[in-house]
């Protein structure tokens, strides 16, 4: 075969190839290969490549090897990431984009598609700030404006948000800090925080430790008082608070900071304030549950992610700014492509070259429309509420966190030890219990929750192991919630044999 036709003739046969992969794929569980590190680099212990290519019916072969040990991510009963399956017309909508191979980085080399991410960021402002259409006519084409940037993903938002929150308050030169007459510069935000932003303090130079993770109260809310206290210790040692960061939608519990306090205080004391919706922004579609994000619209910049509630592919990020010139604090121009008299995007984002993700989000927009989302994201919400009434209603379970959104924390509780008063040694029992439980779920495939570590009010400070469930896949069904937890019971029960033969 000539090397040219690898551009020019597509192979039919790889496409039908590829749809009965995925088919196969998603008829079957995690139980169809084993979760074995000792496995999975035995299959692939090659460093050398291919002197010459091979054909793609060769090629074929070894993706017949490789796609079955992929994570079941859109099984029903893989309750356990944030990730989602993705809506059928996806597909070949990333063939469009893919082969487009459009870079929005600048306009030269994606021209219409890169007015098409401001516009789909002019929605998501709007969605989350509600200003007038005065204001998107205005701003959402202005040369000389951004009502956010696209990223690849939630980390990069949140790392943007620093920068700009840095920049605002010192430009890219820390001197003019210690000018102003400060010690250094911290961030505030509850224990919850992200570790995004610990990254982000890093690459700023301003150090991991100076992201101060701040107590939450018995909902895993950020503690007003604990913030009034950080803040007079900054004043006392003449630290620079660059920004405030509120959670709307913690990853371990989905819990809410509380958003209208936050930004008052932010307000009062004149300091950035950031709120990492990351996962939780889509909330704000939904009728019934938007006043959980109350507040959000007084936030300087929210970080959204496409690749989660708004399911559209992984790859898509969203920083947005409530005023149109913040970006401008952060731009930085190139003399071969990126022009300070253009409108390219590149200025701004953190991320040079990359994929035009925006049209996923056009089409998700376009297509499921915000009744869709609302219908989409109230439902998952429900599941979360139905697991946790079956997990409270079973004693050999308990209910560690009440879902606020889609999220929720549990553990199970081994025979020998429910119904009892659970002391500290009771709890480091438990806590081995549910680490063995969910690597034993995990190695059977048949059904997935994840797990974290955490001190919860209930039992002091004392870290406990927990299951963290996520409700994020549509074609969950109570049916499935049941399994997982009937699994649960039955791989306890074999556990808490080996564990703790002797104890019961
Ligand atoms: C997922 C998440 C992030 C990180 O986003 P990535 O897309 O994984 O980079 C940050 N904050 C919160 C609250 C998240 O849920």
């Amino acid at each position: 075969m000539k090397l040219t036709e690898l551009f020019t003739q597509p192979d039919p046969a790889f496409g039908q190839a590829m749809t009965a992969l995925l088919e196969r794929f998603h008829h079957s569980d995690d139980s169809q290969v084993p979760y074995q590190r000792g496995s999975f680099t035995h299959q692939l212990d090659q460093s050398r490549m291919p002197t010459a290519g091979i054909s793609t019916t060769e090629y074929l072969t070894r993706l017949a090897t490789l796609v079955p040990g992929a994570s079941h991510l859109t099984s029903p009963r893989y309750m356990g990431h944030m990730t989602a399956p993705l809506p059928a017309f996806t597909a070949e909508l990333s063939r469009l984009l893919v082969m487009l191979n459009q870079n929005p980085m600048k306009m030269e080399s994606s021209r219409l598609l890169s007015f098409l991410e401001r516009e789909v960021l002019a929605k998501l402002h709007r969605l989350i700030y509600g200003e007038g259409d005065a204001f998107y006519d205005t701003h959402m084409h202005a040369k000389d404006a951004a009502l956010g940037v696209m990223t690849s993903g939630g980390t990069i938002a949140n790392v943007t948000a620093l920068w700009l929150a840095r920049n605002r308050a010192c430009g890219d030169n820390l001197f003019a800090l210690y000018e102003q007459g400060y010690r250094g510069a911290v961030i505030l935000g509850s224990r919850l925080m992200h570790y995004s932003f610990d990254k982000g303090m890093d690459l700023l130079g301003l150090g991991a430790a100076n992201v101060w993770r701040l107590d939450t109260d018995a909902d895993n809310r950020l503690s007003i008082p604990a913030l009034e206290v950080a803040l007079t210790r900054c004043k006392e040692q003449k630290l620079k608070v660059l920004a405030l960061v509120g959670v709307a939608g913690s990853t371990d519990f989905g819990s809410i900071d509380p958003l209208p306090e936050l930004a008052s205080i932010a307000a009062r004391e004149q300091i950035h304030f950031h709120v990492d919706a990351a996962w939780g922004g889509p909330t704000l579609y939904s009728p019934r549950y938007q006043g959980l994000l109350a507040g959000i619209a007084r936030a300087d910049t929210v970080t959204l992610d496409g690749h989660k509630q708004l399911l559209v592919p992984l790859g898509t990020g969203m920083l947005l700014c409530r005023q149109p010139d913040l970006m401008m604090t952060v731009k930085r121009e190139a003399p071969y492509a990126i022009r300070a008299t253009s409108f390219d995007q590149g200025r701004f984002t953190l991320e040079g070259t990359r994929p035009a993700n925006a049209l996923y989000l056009d089409a998700a927009f376009q297509l499921l429309g915000q009744q869709g989302y609302a219908e989409l994201i109230e439902a998952n919400y429900d599941r979360a509420r139905l697991m946790a009434e079956l997990i409270e209603a079973s004693p050999a379970f308990e209910l560690m966190s009440a879902p606020v959104m889609n999220l929720l924390s549990y553990r199970c509780i081994p025979p020998h030890l429910q119904g009892k008063a659970l002391d500290e040694e009771a709890n480091e029992q438990i806590n081995r219990f549910n680490v063995a439980l969910q690597k034993a779920q995990r190695a059977e495939g048949h059904s997935f929750v994840s797990r974290t570590q955490r001190a919860v009010g209930r039992y002091d400070e004392l870290p406990l192991t927990l299951l963290r469930a996520v409700l994020l896949n549509p074609l969950i069904e109570e049916r499935h919630i049941r399994e997982l937890l009937a699994d649960q019971e039955r791989l306890g029960h074999e556990l808490a044999r080996e564990l703790f033969g002797d104890a019961r």
